[in-house]
């Protein structure tokens, strides 16, 4: 299983990968959403992305609605991870075609739930 984080934070992406290397993903990072569209036309699709909304030159809801329009990744789950907290940013970003929305403090804990729930926490924990 391979995994994408996508945060212009460096300690969360620290983070979220380790929590995902623990699920046994491979994972790869980006710190913005045109660093991880360019990351999955070299690599080909993943499974799985983590994807932050507040990215310098690109950011998560465009990224969405940019990995959605190439039929590549429709198999990919977008699990959005952001401060993000209005609703109507929420709706947003499902109707755009994330997956799944996780608010920012996070818990490791959720992020595996949240996983778990979509089927993808893996055999691991
Ligand atoms: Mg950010």
């Amino acid at each position: 299983m391979r995994a994408l984080v996508i945060d212009d934070s460096k300690t969360i992406r620290l983070i979220l990968s380790k929590i995902l290397k623990g699920l046994g993903y491979t994972v790869s990072e980006a710190s913005n959403g045109q660093e991880a569209l360019d990351r999955l036309e070299c690599d080909g699709p993943a499974d799985l992305a983590l994807v932050d909304w507040n990215m310098p030159v690109m950011n998560g809801l465009e990224f969405v609605r940019a990995a959605r329009a190439d039929d590549a990744n429709a198999g990919m789950c977008l699990m959005m991870v952001t401060t993000e907290v209005e609703q109507e940013q929420m709706v947003r970003a499902l109707v755009a075609g994330a997956n799944e929305y996780v608010t920012k403090p996070f818990t490791p804990e959720v992020i595996v739930e949240k996983l778990r729930f979509l089927g993808l926490a893996g055999e691991a924990q």
